[in-house]
């Protein structure tokens, strides 16, 4: 037999599902070498998930295809809620936002995880210069960690070794059915059944067995320096690493089918959530291309004494039926279905998302849970948004090894929340409806509303709040213990603790960016040319932390001496600025100093009244007129209003260090220089303070 080929690869991926895939979009977008492989030959066309939450769209906007999913998704708008009135016949009993209002400059939407993952591969491919694209077919067969490396920053210390399928067993069996024939009601429709949880059968064994008899040497080494697990819920890396799954499966089981309807329902192209009186729950999305997803609860279909209900007897007639008796006396039928499945409902939480911060897993892998609330993409996405360019700022050397453990402190909290979430959003949906208070058995229709209203803030990504670490300075969730000591709890292991007293005295300088949470987005005009802006536009996803300067009255000379000292301490050498830029690069490539003063625009001049360092000068295209910024009215689009929003003093102004994923890091006051110079030294690899010739600082090279 031949050889396996041997190759080096900084970052490899598993799994080109949403989550590999924003793994895949950081690589790309930080210039990482990475590669990602994934068993099946294609990448998925209909069906799956499709919400999109406001913080996911927040995050493709930052990765830069935001627009391409506004403008094809459907925009829910409006939920309606439908019970049983005294008769027992359902109606519409209340009306909500979807999202609630002001939270964010999106709104949900929603859109086929086929589309997503077609924004992903387009932006991964002009990111990495077709570096970066998935190896389909491929698939691991063993993964060893070699744990005594495990410390050391130049070792590749996980070797995978890769297996490549044929075309033939490579493709889904979904996709064989599409070949078959038209998808209306009679011919072949696409079955989502064999990715779904009610199918349990691990297949990569067989695949690799099948693989090994035809050609035992078609298989590849790989040694890696960090491996990604995003190979779903049934995860062969969580398997090999001997991580497990907690949690239970519940007796609720659901079909979910995409059709177009053909009904007289009155809120068919609206959000719905519909409880009617005995016949089980249905919830309406309306989707793109006058599609409607429906969820429909089975009522006649129950797990068997082991826990497993029996595949074989659910049916899109069986499906479809349900909802036709939980919608009566209105009516529906199709003629058209684009993809159907079903699920059984269950809350998991993986026990561990690494492995000595060399081996992670994210999204499915380590949570799975009902997909109704649109949460299962979002959260997989938002896991490797955490993840991936803590990944890639490591393997290229800036930031310290240290900081990957920030990864299961501050997702698996968000896991855990989602599994509660779940738990009890799934339990109110799946209840038959009280008949009246003293229907104990029954859910109360009160109750789900506050639910559904109180869950639309966390399903809208935007409540997470990550506890303390070295990326996130803060006092933590202190619990105060028996003995008078204090506990931190869900946070990382601190080098530097910070008092509850010091820290409620730092964030009083920003209010509305709470130290741990996203950072918010408000109207800002440029200085120099007057264009309005989202700020959160300005926090691309390329892998630069941000030093946000709110730098108040610029016109006050008081205020102005503030900034300027603050400036001369980041034009120091020794100031984290200079230490954290590799020699040779620009001087804003790790960290970028953004400005929003509160002066008025038309009184003040960039060149004039802000120091050099806020708007560094390259001597090859002059002066960077794109990083100071007004907090003023403008021509065409009102008055974002930012310092009164971000509940900054609009005479002095703070100081925010901001993440690469755009969480707040830090607050602190303009004078807190030495304090903030400690948060990058906690999380970033310093270079000696002699040895920098970083580019276009003021003072240093290029400056006229
Ligand atoms: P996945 O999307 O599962 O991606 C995993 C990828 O890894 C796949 O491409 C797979 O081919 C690949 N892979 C698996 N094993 C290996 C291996 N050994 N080697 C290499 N590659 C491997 N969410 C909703 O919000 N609403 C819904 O209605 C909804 N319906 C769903 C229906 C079904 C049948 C399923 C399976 C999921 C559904 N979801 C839904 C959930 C949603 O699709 C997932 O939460 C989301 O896709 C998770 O993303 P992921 O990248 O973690 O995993």
């Amino acid at each position: 037999t031949t050889q396996p080929t041997e190759s080096n690869v900084d970052v490899l991926i598993i799994g080109a599902g949403p989550a590999g895939l924003m793994a895949a979009a950081w690589m790309a977008h930080c210039g990482v070498r990475a590669r990602i492989v994934d068993k099946r030959n294609t990448k998925i066309f209909c069906g799956q998930a499709d919400g999109l939450q406001c913080r996911s769209l927040e995050i493709f906007d930052s990765l830069g295809f935001a627009d391409r999913a506004w403008k094809e998704a459907n925009h829910m708008i409006e939920i309606c809620m439908w019970n049983p009135g005294s008769d027992g016949v359902i109606r519409r009993s209340d009306r909500i936002p979807d999202t609630i209002v002001g939270l964010s400059r999106f709104q949900q939407i929603v859109l086929n995880q086929g589309r997503i993952e077609r924004f992903f591969l387009d932006n991964i491919k002009k990111h990495s210069g077709d570096s970066i694209h998935v190896e389909r077919g491929v698939l691991p067969e063993s993964l060893e960690i070699d744990a005594s490396k495990a410390d050391d920053d130049a070792a590749y210390p996980v070797t995978v070794r890769l297996r490549t399928l044929t075309e033939e067993e490579s493709a889904p069996p979904q996709q064989q059915q599409l070949a078959a024939g038209s998808k209306g009601k009679s011919g072949s429709v696409a079955d989502g059944m064999f990715r779904s949880n009610l199918v349990h059968e691990d297949d990569e064994d067989e695949l690799i067995r099948k693989s090994k008899t035809r050609d035992p040497g078609a298989s590849e080494i790989v040694h890696a320096k960090y491996v990604i697990g995003c190979d779903g819920a049934r995860s062969w890396t969580r398997r090999a690493l001997g991580f497990e799954l907690q949690g239970e499966a519940t007796d609720f089981i659901w079909g979910v089918m995409d059709v177009i309807p053909i009904t007289d329902f009155p809120d068919i192209r609206m959000r719905c959530a519909i409880h009617s009186a005995e016949n089980g729950s249905l919830m309406v999305i309306p989707r793109e291309n006058k599609l409607v997803r429906l969820y429909i609860q089975l009522k006649e279909v129950t797990p068997d004494a082991s826990g497993r209900a029996d595949r074989s007897k659910i049916t899109p007639d069986l499906i479809f039926s349900a909802a036709q008796k939980i919608l009566s006396p209105y009516k529906i039928d199709y003629e058209y279905c684009d993809w159907w499945t079903a699920y059984q409902i269950g809350q998991r939480v993986g026990t561990s998302f690494d492995a000595h911060s060399r081996v992670f897993l994210a999204g499915d892998a380590v949570h799975t849970h009902s997909p109704k609330a649109g949460q299962g993409m979002n959260v997989s996405m938002q896991d490797c948004f955490n993840l991936g360019w803590k990944v890639a700022l490591v393997a290229q050397g800036i930031c310290k090894r240290s900081i990957l453990s920030t990864y299961q402190s501050e997702r698996r909290r968000v896991a855990q929340d989602l599994i509660d979430f779940d738990h009890k959003f799934a339990k109110l949906f799946s209840g038959r409806p009280a008949k009246d208070v003293m229907d104990a058995e029954g859910v109360s229709m009160e109750e789900f509303k506050d639910a559904f209203l109180k869950g639309n803030l966390f399903a809208s990504g935007l409540s997470v709040n990550y506890g303390p670490s070295n990326l996130v300075v803060k006092a933590g969730d202190a619990v105060a213990q028996g003995d008078g000591s204090i506990k931190h709890v869900n946070s990382a292991k601190l080098e530097r603790e910070v008092s509850a007293e010091v820290f409620a005295k730092k964030q009083a300088l920003a209010t509305g960016l709470p130290v741990g949470m996203r950072f918010n987005s408000f109207k800002v005009l440029n200085q120099a040319c007057a264009r309005p802006w989202h700020f959160q536009e300005r926090l691309k996803a390329d892998g630069r932390f941000r030093v946000v300067l709110f730098a108040g009255n610029i016109l006050n000379p008081d205020q102005k001496e503030r900034v300027n000292r603050f400036c001369e301490q980041l034009d120091n050498q020794g100031s984290f600025l200079k230490r954290a830029t590799p020699p040779g690069k620009e001087v804003d490539s790790v960290i970028e100093v953004l400005t929003i003063h509160s002066a008025k625009r038309t009184e003040t001049e960039l060149l004039r009244d802000f120091p050099a360092t806020l708007h560094p000068y390259n001597e090859h295209t002059g002066w960077d007129y794109n990083k100071v910024f007004v907090d003023d009215v403008s021509y065409h689009e009102g008055f974002g209003d930012a310092y009164t929003n971000y509940g900054v003093d609009k005479e002095r102004g703070c100081v925010v260090a901001v993440r690469p994923d755009q969480y707040v890091g830090w607050v602190g006051d303009l004078e807190d220089f030495e304090d903030l110079q400690g948060y990058f030294e906690g999380c970033m690899v310093f270079r000696s303070a002699t040895a920098n010739g970083v580019n276009g600082a003021n003072g240093v090279k290029g400056l006229p």
